[in-house]
Order: C-alpha cells, then structure tokens, then sequence
C-alpha cells in the first residue's frame, strides 16, 4: 500500500476525490484539530526543568515498558513469530516501519547497477526464412475469472469472444500478486510468485530485454494509470492517454477508454520488422470508477453505479457496473483479433490476454484489490486468461492445439508461466528457460 501511495498519479487519485470524503475530512479532522488549537494551553514554567522532567516521565516509561516486554518476552517472541501479520497491524508503527522499507528497498535498486539475465540467449530460428511471428499480449486490469463468461459465468459477459472460433479459456489461472505493482513486473521476471522480491526484479532484465536483445521488436503501449512499473523501461512505448485521442479520451480525469490502445496500432505494426511482441497494458475493470471504463453505450447491465462511492450503491449495481467493463474489454479482445487476422496472410499471429488481478466485489465485505496474498480471496487472486493463435501460427510452431484446450481447462497455471510461455513461442534457447514452466512445450507436435 506504502509502495501504491508513492507510485499513483493524478489520474488514479481523482477517481476517490468526492464530497463526502471532503466532508468527512472536514468534521472528522478539521473541526477537532481546530477545537485544539482554540483550546488554553497551560504556560510552561522554566524551561530547563520542565524540560528534564519531561525527559524523566519518557525514560521510566519506556524503563517500565522494557521491563513488562523483557519479563514476557518469550510470550512475546513467539506470538510475532508465529503472527507475522501483527506488525502490519500496529499503528502508526506499521505505516513507517512500511515506508521506510519501501524507501531503503527504493534506494537500493536505483543504487545498483542492472543486472543481464539470459546472457547465452539465441534465437536460432530467427534467420531460417519462416514467417514472421507477431504476438499482442493484452495485459488485463483487475478483471476476475468468476465473472468471465468463458469460464461459466451465467451471464453474457463474453458476447464476442464466446462466438469467435479458436477461443482458449485457461481456467484455473492464479495472479503473482493482488496489486498491479507486484503482479506487473513479476508477469516478466524470471522470478516465481514465490521468489519474487520487487528490488530483485527491478535490477534485472526482464522478458521484454532478453526478447528484444535476441532481435524482435517489441512495442509496449499504455493506458494503465499506473504506468508499466518499470517494465518498459528500454523497450519503444507509448504512453496513450497523453495523446488525449478524442475519440476515446472523454473523462474528466484524463483517463482514456481502452480502444485507444488499439488507435493507429496498424501503422506502428507496419513498421515492426522480423519477429514481433506487442504489450497492450489496459485500464481495464479498475475501480472505484468503474462506470468510467466503458463508453454509455457499453451500459448492457443496468442498473449501475455512476459513482466512485460504491459502499452507497446496492450490490446489484456494482456487479452491474463491474461486468460492464468486463464486456467492453471483450469486444476490445475481438478487435485485437480483428486486427491480428488482417496480417494473417503474411505473418504468424497471436493474442495472449492475462489480467494482472482480481478483484473484490463485496464477497466477505471486502472491496477492491491490494489484500495480502496469505490472506487474499480467490476473487483477487483467480485471473482470465485467454488465447487466441491463427491456423498458420499453430502448425509452423506445431501447436497441438486440443492439447492445449485440455491444459486450459484443467491444470492449475499461473503468472510464473508467461515467461516460459513466451520464451518458448519465440524459440528462444537460452539457460534460464524452463520447459516445464512452457505451457505450450507439452503441447508441441513433434
Ligand atoms: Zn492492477
């Protein structure tokens, strides 16, 4: 949360602004702070005296304290042993013992020097005359697997891609972490859910470095508040929302619907030569404005909650509103196809969607996401994943496609396979890749 606080914008922090909170702050913390300084304060006697009293009543408290903590240390011991999460409980110890670790955490990596990881990476079949392969990863803001229509969702929140031909749903796909900072980097670090530390993955090359040091072009495209967390750090991006495209960028806030990342993708596309990856970082179904995700037309579940206050609207609402922005990420998928299958004549394509999280949507009265993986719910933790290859894709890789189609519907997967995924999809050889983390290398027709 600490790490949340520093890395937001104006964007993220205007969707929570709205008057009762500034009302709240008002009663709650102005009228009583003000009642303070109105109050009389007892005039201070010399001040060397008072002084060293008040330094005496601070050293026979905390001699006191010592002593009832030393007596029962033991107890002590073994309860925050045992108990990890209580010093995230106390307060105000727990926000600056968290903000100094972020800080130090922080300084730590912007002091070291980054690290090459998959130095002996090749692509062998780079140069072998095949077609060129282009691949959009669409990388999913906060959308949950339980509302997904592909995987069972009674409702029709997947009205395109549940009609499109060659649609592989994985579903039982678990995040790296319940926030966009945790899961984003992790999604391309070599690191596992549980080796991943973010000072780590922040001073060594991701996939997008290795992919591009082996010479295919990579493209990362934004329209996420957060921006990409360091991902795109050295790799061509663009930032969408600071073109402010009319046609898609019409919330106050400067947010922009996700379509805009598929604005005049065509062009950059026909400037990508050889072996391709592009990132689509989308808004997607991040709250609390959901309403503002999807254009008025999109508004197929009503009613909704056309607010940021979503502990006033009904539950129904809410739900409403979510799945709305669920069915507007589906028709943006299907265009992402379209528009795939248009350079299906001269290259090999393919879309990989995977959300980053996702969501709480009142289940335990819990709201949003961000809950500490131990304790996370399934609703934050349990992501759509989603693929699509093109026939010509699937034989010049030997993608055994019913393989895949039975992985995506029973095995357990996870972030820590993207990686692999993707390594293997490009061919890459190379001491870091892991086969057994390669969806796909089980699946390849020999
Ligand atoms: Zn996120």
């Amino acid at each position: 949360m600490v790490q949340n606080v520093f890395e937001t914008n104006q964007a993220e922090l205007a969707a929570w602004f709205s008057f009762p909170l500034l009302l709240t702050l008002f009663l709650l913390g102005g009228v009583p702070a003000a009642a303070l300084v109105l109050l009389p304060v007892k005039k201070i006697g010399r001040p060397i005296p008072t002084l060293l009293w008040w330094l005496m009543h601070i050293v026979v408290t905390m001699t006191l304290f010592a002593a009832i903590t030393l007596t029962f240390y033991k107890d002590y011991a073994s309860l925050l042993r045992n108990n990890m999460q209580i010093k995230d409980q106390v307060l105000p110890f727990n926000v600056v013992r968290n903000t100094h670790g972020y800080l130090k955490r922080k300084f730590h990596a912007n002091a070291q020097l980054l690290r090459a990881v998959a130095r002996d990476a090749t692509r062998p079949t780079a140069d072998a005359g095949k077609r060129s392969k282009l691949v959009i990863v669409v990388v999913g803001e906060t959308a949950r697997a339980q509302n997904f229509q592909l995987n069972g969702y009674p409702r029709a929140t997947n009205p395109a891609l549940s009609t499109r031909e060659g649609i592989i749903s994985f579903k039982h796909v678990s995040s790296c972490g319940t926030a966009t900072a945790i899961s984003l980097p992790c999604m391309f670090s070599r690191l596992t859910r549980s080796q991943y530390n973010d000072v780590r993955a922040a001073t060594e090359e991701n996939l997008l470095d290795i992919l591009q040091r082996t010479g295919v072009s990579i493209l990362w495209r934004n329209n996420n508040n957060g921006g990409c967390k360091g991902v795109c750090e050295r790799v061509p991006s663009e930032n969408m929302p600071e073109q402010k495209i009319a046609a898609h960028c019409v919330n106050k806030d400067g947010t922009c619907y996700d379509e805009v990342l598929l604005d005049r993708l065509a062009d950059r596309i026909d400037k990508m030569q050889g072996d391709a990856l592009i990132v689509l970082h989308q808004l997607g179904s991040h709250g609390p404005t959901y309403y503002e995700r999807y254009p008025p037309a999109g508004k197929i579940f009503s009613p909704t909650c056309d607010s940021n206050q979503i502990d006033k609207c009904s539950n129904e609402a809410l739900v409403n509103t979510y799945d709305n922005t669920l069915v507007y990420t589906d028709g943006m998928l299907s265009k992402t196809i379209d528009l795939l299958q248009s350079y299906s004549a001269q290259r090999d394509v393919a879309m990989i969607y995977v959300s980053d999280h996702g969501e709480s949507l009142g289940e335990r009265g819990m709201y949003l996401h961000g809950t500490p993986y131990f304790i996370a719910p399934d609703e934050q933790t349990h992501i759509p994943m989603v693929m699509w290859f093109s026939p010509e894709f699937a034989q010049d890789a030997r993608l055994n496609l019913s393989c895949l189609r039975n992985r995506a519907e029973n095995d357990a997967i996870s972030h820590d396979n993207l990686y692999h995924s993707l390594m293997g999809l490009y061919e890459i050889q190379s001491s870091v890749y892991h086969a057994g983390l390669d969806l796909f290398s089980a699946c390849r027709d020999r």
